[in-house]
């Protein structure tokens, strides 16, 4: 079963599937409005048709054509909605699909606060201007801010599209608890970091986790701008680090069998050492400004794509508002914004 020459790739007008594993298919819808791609998974196992992690909320109909086109009956035919984390290309579509689902939407408290204003909440923490206005300094803080006028403040655009929504057809569990979902066990872990909000799905018997964006293989995004937490992100790491994984499922990228899991959580753990380090390298005594840190950190040019160059920014800050609480940095508030010396 875990054989990978089972596994039966299809590409389709709305996107591609894999079929994983008997019982378990990862889909990729295709994203209309950009390039970013999640993974969803469905579980199908007799009356049970799970899915986790539906994607972007511009791609309901195209999960509709999936799982139709597939044969699992369409979105009616859902019985569990699952997440690993918040995010709008995880969980953004939750309130569409209540509207065309009756099955129950899987919560947990780090999401409660949230889901009364759920489309809100999506624009919220997508809107990345209050962080660049107090992330950055001049000139690089007022070209930023005109660069984004007349755009959709960095995504923030479920309210302008969807109109507000709530989340209301909620099962609710607890972090640590044990999900049932047609026979398999998943339990919620605690993997926050890349959001306040983060789990991670383990199946013990099976030994297949479902770790959302805590491991990626670009450096998972760290920012401020979305509460999300470095240590936090750390503790995670070893948490995951201790499972006796053999199937890893990534929200984004290609899962992982066997040796290649402790190999994809030490990736993750030295893309984190590394930035430490090379940040560690690029501050001076001189007082410097966030953007020129970066930029000097990536070897002077901008990195490919701008999404990319934006991850290193945001973690970048992350990493330095660590230093600073620390006492291994120190903020100089200047006239022209933040800076940042070294100590030491
Ligand atoms: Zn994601």
């Amino acid at each position: 079963m875990s054989d990978t020459s089972t596994e039966t790739y299809l590409r389709k007008p709305w996107g591609s599937s894999v079929r994983i594993e008997d019982d378990l298919w990862r889909l990729r819808l295709k994203n209309p409005v950009g390039s970013l791609l999640v993974n969803t998974f469905v579980y199908r196992h007799r009356d049970t048709l799970a899915v986790i992690d539906p994607g972007w909320p511009w791609e309901v109909q195209l999960l509709e054509d999936a799982l139709s086109d597939l044969g699992f009956g369409g979105i009616k035919a859902v019985t569990h909605w699952l997440y690993t984390h918040s995010h709008v290309d995880h969980m953004g579509a939750a309130v569409l699909l209540q509207r065309r689902s009756e099955a129950p939407h899987m919560i947990w408290p780090w999401v409660e606060p949230e889901l009364e204003r759920w489309h809100h909440y999506q624009d919220r923490v997508n809107d990345w201007t209050p962080w660049v206005e107090a992330a950055f300094a001049e000139p690089q803080r007022s070209q930023i801010l005109k660069e984004r006028t007349g755009r959709s403040a960095g995504g923030a655009r479920m309210l302008e599209l969807f109109g507000p929504g709530a989340l209301t057809h909620t099962r609710r569990y607890e972090v640590g608890e044990t999900v049932k979902v047609g026979a398999l066990r998943l339990e919620l872990l605690d993997a926050r970091g890349h959001d306040p909000s983060h789990l991670a799905l383990w199946e013990p018997s099976r030994r297949w986790l479902f770790s959302g964006d805590l491991l990626l293989a670009m450096p998972s995004p760290l920012s401020r701008a979305m509460g999300d937490d470095l240590t936090l992100y750390e503790e995670s790491l070893q948490r995951i680090a201790r499972l006796p994984a053999e199937l890893l499922l990534t929200g984004h990228g290609t899962h992982q069998r066997g040796e290649d899991i402790a190999r994809a959580v030490a990736r993750s753990r030295d893309q984190v050492a590394s930035l430490d380090l090379n940040l560690r390298q690029a501050l001076s005594p001189a007082p410097t400004d966030l953007y020129t840190l970066a930029l000097k950190m990536a070897g002077g040019k901008a990195l490919e794509p701008v999404s990319r160059w934006w991850v290193q920014i945001a973690n970048t800050d992350t990493h330095l508002q660590r230093m600073v609480v620390r006492g291994e940095a120190e903020l100089v508030e200047d006239a022209r914004g933040p800076l940042y010396r070294g100590r030491g």
